[in-house]
């Protein structure tokens, strides 16, 4: 038996930076994947998208402090991760889009956040080629933007190696003992192993790992599928996301990453439950029907590759974060739905504050809209 101070199950978008952090903070980490590698769980489902621009003050400042890292990656650890502040946008063909945008407004601006209206005429300036036609203006919010999820994970899976974090792949965890002030004993198909702390990430896993410590995780997965074109020549920089409802989709969403490629989602109506990822026949069609109405200049574009994953959805959309009360040091990163990506960085940066100084980052009036014993039954956030 090996002893840790804290030990991760899942090596994804949450796990892999809170064990980087965690690491620099010189404590002896040990990370477990039942996956062969790093990120293959949700993390490479993801395109690539890193917005602060959310309508919840916790999904705000954690997506600051993920922005921030991003950014500042590259020139402080060496790793090119592809980021590229290319901000969002949210264009808008109905009056009641405009007055939602425009009612959204008001709540970012109160947090800082830099993101403002534009006309019509203004918004095609970034968005050259956009639809004219009935276009009232959007949003745009130049501070947010993309990166590769890929490349990410790499590297804070490297990074957190060089510093001494213990990765076993291959290894799924069965059993998690919470002795009484004698640390957690965590078992897997392979071995046992001793930590004071414990964190699940285990993305649309969590419900099964949450009935290992007898807890309910309202983590319920639901799959969306994705896809990438050939590159095209750079001709817009914004994550552009379609908030019009159409017949079997509800938002859709693409950008133009470093190397020329569209890479685009959408949101299926009715959402489909469960844990499927085979790729299905409507996808296509109905994405290229909406690449094509937003940008026709794109109809000879031709598509590489789709895929499907799963975004581990709570009923209000917003994750999971906390301590297990009763617990001697369980933890909980879990529930990210369609924004694990980019919550990673600053979720871990809570996390490592939490587990090392007893209280996060962010303040804790805010931090509490992350807690498990929430009431789930308030409004869930409106725009992806
Ligand atoms: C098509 C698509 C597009 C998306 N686009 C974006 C985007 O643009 N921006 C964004 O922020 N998010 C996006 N997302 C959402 C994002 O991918 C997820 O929210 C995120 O990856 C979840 O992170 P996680 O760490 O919770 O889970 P994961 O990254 O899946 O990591 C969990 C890990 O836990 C491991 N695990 C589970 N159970 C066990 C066990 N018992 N033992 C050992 N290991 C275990 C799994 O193998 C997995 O590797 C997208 C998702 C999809 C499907």
């Amino acid at each position: 038996m090996s002893n840790y101070d804290v030990i991760i199950i899942g090596a994804g978008s949450a796990g892999l930076p809170t064990s980087f952090f965690l690491a620099k903070e010189k404590l002896k980490v040990l990370v477990i994947d039942e996956l062969p590698s790093p990120g293959q769980g949700q993390n490479k489902a993801a395109i690539g998208g890193v917005r602060a621009t959310h309508s919840d003050p916790a999904k705000i400042q954690t997506c600051q402090l993920s922005l921030d890292v991003f950014s500042r990656w590259k020139e402080e650890y060496g790793d090119d991760i592809h980021f590229n502040r290319g901000g969002y946008s949210f264009p808008a063909y109905t009056e009641g889009h405009e007055k939602s945008l425009k009612d959204l407004l008001v709540i970012q601006k109160k947090y800082g956040l830099n993101i403002d209206w534009l006309d019509a005429e203004a918004l095609i300036r970034y968005l050259p080629g956009i639809n004219p036609q009935g276009l009232r203006g959007g949003t745009y919010s130049p501070e947010d933007g993309n990166l590769s999820p890929m490349l990410a994970a790499q590297a804070f899976y490297r990074q957190s190696k060089n510093l001494g974090t213990t990765f076993r792949f291959q290894e799924k965890v069965i059993g998690i003992k919470d002795e009484n002030n004698s640390g957690i004993q965590i078992k897997t198909n392979k071995g046992t192993y001793n930590a004071e702390e414990v964190l699940i990430a285990a993305g649309a896993n969590a419900q099964e790992v949450g009935k290992l410590i007898g807890v309910d995780l309202p983590v319920m997965p639901d799959s969306h599928e994705g896809g990438v074109t050939e590159p095209v020549k750079q001709f817009f920089n914004p994550m552009v996301v379609d908030i019009r409802e159409f017949s079997g989709s509800k938002n859709f969403y693409f950008y133009q990453e470093v190397e020329g490629h569209i890479v685009f989602c959408l949101t299926p109506e009715p959402i489909i439950p469960g844990v499927n990822r085979d790729s299905t026949s409507d996808f296509l069609p109905q994405a290229a029907r909406r690449l094509i109405l937003l940008f026709p200049r794109l109809k000879n574009i031709r598509v590489r590759r789709t895929w499907r994953g799963l975004y581990p959805m709570t009923p209000d959309g917003v994750p999971i974060v906390d301590k297990v009360k009763d617990s001697d040091g369980i933890y909980l990163a879990v529930g990210f739905c369609g924004q694990g990506l980019m919550l990673g960085p600053g979720i871990a940066l809570n996390l490592v504050s939490l587990i090392t100084k007893g209280k996060p980052v962010l303040p804790e009036e805010i931090f509490r809209s992350y807690s498990l014993y929430r009431d789930y039954s308030r409004p869930s956030e409106a725009l992806k």
